[in-house]
Order: C-alpha cells, then structure tokens, then sequence
C-alpha cells in the first residue's frame, strides 16, 4: 500500500478523554477512532492487523476440531427467559429495544443461549457428538466503566466456541486441548512471555475456570503468580485453602496486575437442562449434553499488544500481526532516482507477497521517522541519494533499533524472519 493513499494521518495528541495507553497509541498511529466511550472504529491499518489475529484463531480453533459459523447479533426475548438470564435483574449489561409490532429484543452480550438453541436442532444421537462450533462476533455490553480504551469496549469483537460433548471425560480432554491451544494463540502473537493460565472462580459445575492472564500494570484485574511454576491464582479466588489444594506456598506466590486475555469454563449442564438439550445414548438412554465456553476479546487482545510491546516512541508490532512486514521510506524529496528506485523495490517485495507500506509521500525525514516509530511495523527500509549512490538501503528493526545498511537482497530475508519480539517461557 503506498502511505499516500491511506487517508489516515497519525496524530501528536489522543483524544483529551482517552485515558488508556492502547487507545491512545493506536488513535494517533490512526488504527483505531473512537466514537464514545467504550466505542471504537477499526480503520485500515487496524483492521489488518485484527485480522492477522482473527486467522491466527481460527486456525488454532480449526486444529482442535472447531467449525466456524455466525450467530446473529440480534437475539429473541423467548430463548434468553429459558435460562432465567433476559431479566435485567439478572444481567444488568444487556442492550435492549421494543420492536414496533410490540416484540423485544436484545443486542447479543454472550452466546450460550444462542448455541444450545440453534444446536438443540441438530443434536438427538450420541452419533451427533461431539461438536465445537465458535464464531468471530461483535458483542455489546452495558459496561459501567470503559477506561481501559479497546481492553474494555462497550461494543468489542470476540471469539468464542462452545463445546458439546456426551460426558465428562469427553469434556476434559477436549478442555485440555483448549488450555493449549489458547498458550498456542498467546505465543503465536507475541505476548506468551507475559501470559499465565489462572485458576478463577468456577461456578456450579466445576470449581475453577481458568483465565489466561497477561502481565500489564494496565489490567483491571490482580493475580498471585508462582513465577517459577508459572501457575497464578486469581485474587478473587485466592485464600489458604485454594493454595494448598493447587501446591503453592504463599511465600513464593507475588501479585501482579494483569488483564484477562481469554477464559475457558467448564459449563456441565447449566445450560443444556432448561434448553432440554439431550441425546440418546448407545443404549437407548436419553442424556443431557456436557457444555464448556471458550472466549478470547481480539480487541482486548490487540490492545493488551500494544500495552506490553510499545515504548516512548510507539508500537512495536510482532511481525505475527504487524499491519505490515516492511515499512518502506523513501527520502526522494523531489529526486526522481530515488523515487523510481523505491517503486522498484516496493513492486519486488510485494510480487514476493512481503506485505510493504511504502511511505511516498512528499514529507520531511524526521517526520516520515516519527511516523514510522508509531506505527510500529517490524522491518523499516529507508532509502535516500546516499544510499542509492552506495547502491545499498538501510534497514532498522523497529524492535531492536540500531540502523544498518545492507545490499538490497537482505531485505527480503529479514522481512522473512523479523519476528524477533515473539518470546515465548
Ligand atoms: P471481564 O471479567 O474482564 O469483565 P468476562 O469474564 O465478563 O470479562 P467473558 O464474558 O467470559 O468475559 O468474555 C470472554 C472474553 O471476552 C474475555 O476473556 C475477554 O477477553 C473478552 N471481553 C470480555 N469483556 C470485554 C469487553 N468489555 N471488551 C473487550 N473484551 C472483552
Ligand atoms: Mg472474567
């Protein structure tokens, strides 16, 4: 993409009402815009890389057995009274309007109704089972506080799977699958190093759920991590007896801030009782459907990113979702060499599928580098009259930072293996 056709500019200011690092960052960078509190629009650059986090999801939830459909966001008074959850009473964060033939219907908070109705259709054998349908979604919460810029969005875009299984031992393998595929997901966009399965509280059906934790002074939540075992413990669920049960000493255990990236919960039969979900069994008996619950907030993802790689100057995108491989930026000003040498160069990387944002647009050198920090993609290339009179480019990994010239041909390897930022335990 050449940077003079995107129509967004960075920006030196945020917002004065945007208080979230995140946000703040990804406004000026021009990823995001934000409509109100807790309300954010994906722009061009942002929704590249939402989508880099989107296939790297899906591809981890395709692996574990997982099918992709897409409930709709509009959802039916009827179904949600079966679970008792339609009563503001109950679920104070609903989205609700009147219908003008006198219906009501809410805006989708979650999707376990949704599944266990549409599924209750389809499932009658024990033939049937097991299956882990998911969808990617827009959810829509009543949120009383929205600080945490897109970590915590009144409107944000998930992915969540449900699964069905025959019995409880089917059910906790699939679980366990899921406790790897998650880390998979967290390694493979660059924050693994920082994220932590923890044990929260569980419900009915099962005493804990576990939560994956991302380290960040900017989460809202608080946990006691065992660093050397790495097993953490959700503060809400943390007291004597919880601790001896998991085989940690208090000593050994430090709390930490930390932001919810993802949570996977056994869910037992909670909600395929009162949507009398059932199946015949082998022999003839008829039994209620296992449940569990898989969610992960991309937006919340993306802007827990950005809180632990960025520094002073901007973001430091993991090559895994960077909105580009390579930042290209010519310092033409005017002369028609260099120009014509970066349109040469930025058609060769982008025949080789090297995803290149080519900054040609007529700007002062300090400017062009200001935006490039922000922005944040991996591998920049400058080339200038200087370095085309040396017949090479110069190169700075956006994670590393010291500048280097190297022959042309190097940047096609580096752009290749700049995933330098993607440590993982
Ligand atoms: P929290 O405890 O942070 O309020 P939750 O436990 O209510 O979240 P779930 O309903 O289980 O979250 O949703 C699954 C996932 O969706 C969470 O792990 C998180 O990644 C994401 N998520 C939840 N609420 C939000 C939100 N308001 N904005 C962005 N992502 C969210
Ligand atoms: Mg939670």
């Amino acid at each position: 993409m050449r940077q003079s056709q995107l129509f967004t500019k960075t920006r030196k200011e945020a917002p004065a009402d945007e208080v979230a690092k995140n946000a703040q960052l990804l406004i000026r960078g021009g990823f995001i815009h934000k409509e109100m509190a807790g309300v954010y629009s994906f722009l061009p650059l942002g929704l590249r890389v939402l989508d880099k986090v989107e296939d790297i999801i899906r591809q981890e939830m395709n692996k574990v057995g997982g099918i992709e459909m897409r409930t709709a966001v509009f959802q039916s008074k009827e179904v949600w009274e079966k679970t008792n959850r339609w009563d503001d009473a109950v679920v104070d964060n609903w989205f609700k309007t009147k219908l003008k033939n006198g219906g009501e219907m809410g805006l989708s908070f979650t999707n376990e109704e949704a599944y266990s109705n549409i599924l209750k259709q389809y499932i009658s054998s024990y033939k049937d089972l097991p299956v882990y349908p998911y969808d990617f979604k827009s959810i829509f919460r009543n949120e009383a506080r929205s600080k945490s810029g897109i970590m915590r969005g009144r409107e944000f875009y998930w992915k969540a799977l449900y699964s069905f299984s025959r019995d409880e031992a089917e059910h906790a393998v699939f679980y366990e699958r899921m406790k790897t595929a998650y880390q998979n997901i967290f390694n493979a966009v660059g924050i693994g190093h920082r994220t932590y399965m923890t044990f929260a509280s569980g419900g009915t059906f099962s005493k804990f759920s576990h939560e994956f934790q991302a380290i960040t002074d900017a989460g809202e939540d608080s946990i006691h991590l065992d660093e050397n075992s790495g097993i953490a413990v959700n503060k809400e669920v943390y007291n004597d007896e919880v601790i001896t049960e998991l085989g940690l000493r208090k000593e050994n255990l430090v709390e930490k801030k930390a932001v919810e990236v993802g949570n996977i919960f056994s869910l037992g039969t909670k909600f395929s009782a009162p949507f009398d979900l059932k199946y015949k069994d082998k022999d003839g008996e008829d039994k209620l459907v296992i449940m569990g619950s898989y969610g992960i907030g991309l937006g919340r993802l993306i802007g827990t990113i950005v809180e632990i790689l960025s520094d002073e100057k901007g973001i430091i995108w993991p090559a895994s979702v960077a909105p580009f491989a390579v930042h290209l930026v010519d310092l033409a000003a005017g002369d028609n060499d260099v120009s014509a040498y970066a349109e040469k160069l930025y058609n060769e990387l982008t025949a080789c599928g090297i995803e290149t944002l080519w900054d040609d647009r007529d700007a002062r050198a300090g400017e062009k580098f200001a935006d490039s920090d922000l922005i944040g993609i991996p591998l920049r290339v400058v080339i200038s009259k200087k370095t085309l009179l040396e017949g090479k480019v110069e190169v700075k990994m956006r994670s590393t930072g010291g500048t280097t010239i190297v022959e042309k041909e190097k940047v096609f390897e580096l752009a290749r293996g700049c995933d330098t930022t993607t440590a993982t335990k």
